[in-house]
C-alpha cells in the first residue's frame, strides 16, 4: 500500500450529473454501478441521464446562451475565467488523476501529467488564443463595408470516449467555451467521474451556471437523444467509426446541426532499411502501441519494417517487452494500467484469437495478466508475419496488440498503409529527405511522423482522414468548428 492506495480508500466520487450548476439525479432516479477496472472496486453510482434529463440540460443551456452571461463577455473576460479554470484543474491535480485512473485504469503517473497535465494546458492555451482571434473585413466596392465576424454557434454538444476521459472532454470544451458557446458534455459511460468533477471546477472558476453542463449515460439513452436534439446547433464527438456514422445520421435527420467526428484508427509506422537511429524506431514503435494499454486512437497498431532489417530489429523490440508487463495503476512506477472494462478485455483478447487463428505468428505476450487483481489486464502483445488481409492487420483493436509486416519497397508499404479505411496517423523512418517528404504526400493520414511517433501539441490539428472522421480538434482551426461566420454589409 502507499500513498494512492490511501487516496483511493478514502475517495468519495460523486456521480450526478451537473445541470444549471447544480449537482442532480436523473429525473428518472436510474443510476448505474461504476466499476473500476484496476481492481473491480466498485466507485460508486452513476446517475443515468436520458432524454429528459437532455431536455433540461439543452434547455438550460439554451438560456444561458441567450441572455448572454457567457458569449456576451468580451474575449479577455473569458479568457481570465478559462485560466482561474485551468489553474484549479492543477490546484486540484491529484484528485482528478486518481478518479481518471480509478475510473479508466491508467497508470496515475501518465494521469498527472498527460491527462490533468494535457486538459489543463488545453484549457489555458484556448483561454489566452480567444483574445488573439481578429475578425475580417472584406475587400468589397468603395462605398460599402463587408464585416466577416465570428459567433458562437449556439448550444454544443459534445460527445467523448473512455480512453482519455478529460484530455478528450478539453479538447472539445475549450475552444467551444472559450468562443462563447454553451455546453453540454456526455461522457462515457465507463469513465464518467472527472468530467464531473471538471464542471464543478469551471463554476468555482467563473464559469456562469448553465454554460457547461456535464451528462453520464449510455450512448444510446443520453448520446442519442443529444444527437437528435432539436435544439443543440454543433455536436461534437470522439469515438467510434461505428457510433460516428450514426451521429452523422442523426445530425442529419434532425435539425442538420453542425456534426464533427473524430474517430478509429489503424495507423501504419513504416520503418526503411536506412532509418537513421533504429533503436530510436524500436522504442517509438513499441512505447506508442503500449502506451495508454494500446487504448489510443493514434496507436500505431501496423508496424511495417523493410524486410532486411526485420530481424534486427524484432530482436531489438523483443528486448524492451519486459518494461512494459501491466502493473498497479496505483503505483508510481507503473506504465502499463488495466484495460478499461471487461468488454474491451473480451474484444482485445478475441483479436490476439484471431491473429493465432489467422496464421500471424505470436513472439510474445497473448495471455491476460494480474488475474488475481480482480481488475482486467493484458501483456503486450507481439505478432509477426502479419499480412493485411489479417484481422489484425484491418480492424482496430483497441488494446495492447502490434501487427508486425514487412516490404521490400517504400512504394509497397505506402500502398499497404493506405489499404484501410482509417486515416488518422502514419510515420516514416528514413535518412532520405526527399523519401521522406514523398512518403508523408502519399500517406492518406491526417498527421505524418518523419523519425519519431511523438509529436504532440495543443497547437497542431488532431484529426483523420476517410473514416477516421471529419473533424479537427486542438489549434486555432478548432475555432472553426464552434464558431459561424457572419457577413455584415454596411453601406458608407
Ligand atoms: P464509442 O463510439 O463506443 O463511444 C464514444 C461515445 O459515444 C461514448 O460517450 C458513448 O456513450 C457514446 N455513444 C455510443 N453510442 C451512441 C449513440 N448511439 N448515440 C450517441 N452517442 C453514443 O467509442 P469508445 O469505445 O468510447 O471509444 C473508442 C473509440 O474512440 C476508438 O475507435 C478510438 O479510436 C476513438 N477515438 C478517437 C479519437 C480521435 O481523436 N480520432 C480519440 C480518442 C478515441
Amino acid at each position: 500500500m502507499g500513498k494512492w492506495h490511501d487516496k483511493a480508500a478514502a475517495l468519495q466520487a460523486d456521480g450526478r450529473a451537473f445541470i444549471g450548476g447544480e449537482r442532480v439525479w436523473a429525473k428518472s432516479g436510474q443510476q448505474f454501478e461504476n466499476l473500476s477496472p484496476i481492481d473491480g472496486r466498485t466507485l460508486g453510482m452513476v446517475a443515468r441521464c436520458d432524454g429528459v434529463d437532455v431536455d433540461i440540460a439543452v434547455a438550460a443551456a439554451r438560456a444561458a446562451f441567450d441572455d448572454r452571461r457567457w458569449a456576451g463577455k468580451s474575449p479577455a473576460q473569458r479568457k481570465r475565467v478559462l485560466i482561474r479554470f485551468a489553474d484549479l484543474m492543477q490546484q486540484n491535480v491529484e484528485e482528478l488523476a486518481l478518479l481518471e485512473t480509478l475510473d479508466m485504469g491508467k497508470p496515475i503517473k501518465y494521469s498527472q501529467s498527460v491527462d490533468v497535465g494535457g486538459a489543463a494546458n488545453c484549457i489555458r492555451w484556448y483561454g489566452e488564443a480567444i483574445d488573439k482571434v481578429y475578425d475580417e473585413i472584406a475587400p468589397t466596392a468603395a462605398n460599402s463595408l463587408a464585416l466577416i465576424t465570428r459567433e458562437p454557434v449556439g448550444v454544443v454538444a459534445a460527445i467523448v470516449p473512455w480512453n482519455y476521459p478529460m484530455l478528450m472532454a478539453s479538447w472539445k470544451i475549450a475552444p467551444a467555451l472559450a468562443a462563447g458557446n454553451s455546453v453540454v458534455l456526455k461522457p462515457s459511460e465507463k469513465s464518467p467521474l472527472t468530467a464531473l468533477r471538471l464542471a464543478e471546477l469551471a463554476l468555482e472558476a467563473g464559469v456562469p451556471s448553465g454554460v457547461f453542463n456535464v451528462l453520464p449515460g449510455f450512448g444510446a439513452e443520453a448520446g442519442a437523444a443529444l444527437a437528435l436534439h432539436m435544439d443543440v446547433d454543433c455536436i461534437g464527438f470522439t469515438g467510434s467509426t461505428r457510433v460516428g456514422k450514426q451521429i452523422m445520421q442523426m445530425a442529419g435527420q434532425s435539425n442538420l446541426k453542425r456534426a464533427w467526428t473524430e474517430l478509429g484508427g489503424k495507423s501504419a509506422n513504416i520503418v526503411c532499411a536506412d532509418c537513421p537511429d533504429l533503436d530510436a524506431a524500436v522504442d517509438a514503435a513499441i512505447g506508442s502501441i503500449f502506451f495508454n494499454q494500446g487504448e489510443s486512437c493514434n496507436a500505431p497498431s501496423r508496424l511495417f519494417v523493410e524486410e532486411s532489417i526485420k530481424e534486427r530489429f524484432l530482436e531489438k523490440a523483443l528486448a524492451k517487452m519486459p518494461a512494459y508487463q501491466p502493473g498497479d495503476p496505483l503505483d508510481e512506477n507503473t506504465v502499463m494500467g488495466a484495460i478499461v472494462d471487461a468488454t474491451q478485455l473480451k474484444t482485445v483478447m478475441g483479436y490476439i484469437e484471431a491473429g493465432h487463428a489467422g496464421g500471424a505468428r505470436l513472439l510474445t505476450g497473448g495471455k491476460q495478466a494480474r488475474t488475481d487483481t480482480g481488475g482486467y489486464y493484458i501483456e503486450p502483445t507481439l505478432f509477426d508475419q502479419v499480412d493485411s488481409s489479417m484481422v489484425i492487420a484491418r480492424e482496430e483493436i483497441f488494446g495492447p496488440v502490434l501487427s508486425v509486416l514487412s516490404f521490400t519497397d517504400v512504394q509497397d508499404a505506402v500502398r499497404q498503409a493506405n489499404a484501410t479505411p482509417y486515416g488518422l496517423h502514419a510515420a516514416v523512418w528514413t535518412s532520405d529527405l526527399s523519401k521522406a517528404i514523398q512518403t508523408a504526400r502519399a500517406l492518406r493520414a491526417g498527421t505524418v511522423h518523419v523519425n519519431q511517433y511523438d509529436g504532440d501539441d495543443i497547437t497542431v490539428p488532431f484529426g483523420g482522414y476517410k473514416q477516421s472522421g471529419n473533424g479537427r480538434d486542438k489549434s486555432l482551426h478548432a475555432f472553426d468548428k464552434y464558431t459561424e461566420l457572419k457577413t455584415t454589409w454596411i453601406q458608407i
